[in-house]
Parts: C-alpha cells; structure tokens; sequence
C-alpha cells in the first residue's frame, strides 16, 4: 500500500490519499487537483513532486 499526502506539495491541504499502485494514487490526485484545487491539469513538474512524496505504508 502507497500513501500520499497532498500537504506534502500543497502547503495547508490536509487531503491524502492511499492506493496499491502509484498510478492509483496519481489517479485521485488528479481528481482531487480538479476539485479541490482548481486545476484544469496537472503540470508533469507537480506529478513528479507528487511521485516523489508517496510513501510506502503497511
Ligand atoms: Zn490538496
């Protein structure tokens, strides 16, 4: 299990996400990026930081 914590790129989102694929948790990103945060599209520079931030989790 991956676990990612939006607050880790965006400073004051207490938003996370868990998935078993980074794909997963991009996926809700994505969405979340959308919804929450206004963004018609994910920059490749914010998916890599986001990459960067998952975390494994048990
Ligand atoms: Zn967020």
């Amino acid at each position: 299990m991956k676990e990612f914590f939006c607050g880790a790129v965006v400073p004051d989102c207490t938003a996370r996400f868990r998935g078993e694929s980074e794909e997963a948790i991009l996926a809700q990103v994505a969405q979340h990026a959308h919804d929450d945060h206004g963004m018609e599209h994910v920059p490749d520079a914010v998916i890599n930081e986001v990459r960067a931030q998952i975390q494994d989790v048990e």
